[in-house]
């Protein structure tokens, strides 16, 4: 008897869920919703906007359930869901989710459970995802990696003799807030010169906004124009341009989304260097939107690493992509009910 879970990868663009055959890895079915931003005014709308978060997913689970062919009286194991910020495991809660826009300690467990008469678990974003590259990705085989997303911030996964490392307080792997600069740019979290300020997908978009905001010329001018919007880059801290524009922009040889890009790439390369020295995995999984689509990103942060990092620890990683791509998380978030 095949095993289900459900999984669902709850980020701060697009909630993504899905059927997934637990004892392979198989996604059966998939369907993916905007999460819908929260808000920017009238907190009387919180409540409001806190049942449309759980709609939502409740939604797209039930779209993903009726396309995944199963009969109706198929079993499942329960609901994962990895969400992009701090989880209570033990209560089930989002404790800190400010992408998704609900109030601190939001009890998303529980009404979950309350819709599809199902267990629920809770996990964060990253350890989905690097649990499902761990299982059924670029990581099966592997004792020792470290798997690097690259998104709104910057997260990494720690596996360690086969398992997820959390840390003594939980928060292990947050590369995203290493220094890399002493004096450098400031960062969301309020210290100076982190990675997630110059290499996240929120650095890159704004430092091109800002270029063309200055009167630097370039093919992103028309790419988003055809989009039909121009992110205001002081809008929100979770802005995003297309990872296909970015591609787009690259391969038709853009000075300027190169130039942003390469910094970007280059400041990531020595973070993963500092990665490679200390902890000496046998391989780093990289992923993220961005960086499943941009060759030019992918293979700049690894010559990078692989150059800044101290020759013995070099010689032996192998950089690579994930191999689940968008549904890394989804599959991990799945096998949080296994
Ligand atoms: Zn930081």
């Amino acid at each position: 008897m095949e095993r289900y879970g459900i999984g669902v990868d709850l980020g701060g663009t697009k909630i993504l869920a899905g059927i997934v055959e637990l004892g392979t890895g198989k996604i059966v079915s998939s369907a993916k919703k905007k999460t819908v931003p929260a808000p920017k005014d009238g907190k009387d709308r919180d409540h409001e906007k806190e049942n449309d978060l759980v709609r939502r997913i409740g939604d797209t689970i039930d779209e993903a359930l009726a396309g995944s062919g199963l009969p109706g009286n198929t079993r499942f194991n329960g609901i994962g869901v990895g969400a992009a910020g701090q989880v209570d495991r033990a209560e089930n809660v989002l404790v800190f989710a400010p992408n998704l826009g609900v109030k601190p300690n939001y009890a998303l467990g529980a009404l979950l459970r309350d819709r599809f008469k199902l267990p629920v678990a809770l996990g964060n974003d990253v350890e989905a995802a690097t649990l499902g590259e761990l299982k059924y990705g670029a990581g099966v085989g592997c004792p020792d990696f470290v798997c690097v997303f690259i998104g709104t911030g910057i997260g990494s996964g720690i596996v360690q003799n086969g398992q997820l490392r959390k840390g003594a307080t939980g928060t292990a792997g947050e590369i995203g807030h290493i220094v890399i600069n002493a004096e450098g740019r400031l960062c969301g979290c309020g210290g100076r010169g982190h990675l997630e300020a110059y290499s996240s997908r929120t650095a890159i978009t704004r430092t091109l906004l800002g270029e063309l905001k200055r009167g630097r010329k370039s093919i992103l001018t028309e790419l988003l124009a055809e989009e039909g919007t121009i992110p205001d880059p002081n809008a929100a801290s979770s802005i995003a341009i297309r990872s296909k524009i970015i591609a787009r922009a690259i391969e038709a040889d853009d000075e300027l989304v190169k130039h942003v890009v390469r910094e970007a790439a280059e400041f990531l390369g020595l973070g993963l260097a500092s990665v490679i020295n200390f902890y000496n995995p046998e391989r780093l999984i990289l992923g993220g939107g961005l960086m499943e689509a941009v060759d030019y990103l992918f293979e700049i942060t690894t010559r990078e690493a692989k150059f800044e990092a101290l020759r013995l620890p070099a010689s032996t990683i192998e950089i690579t992509r994930t191999g689940l791509g968008d549904f890394s998380g989804l599959t991990g978030a799945a096998l949080f009910t296994g």
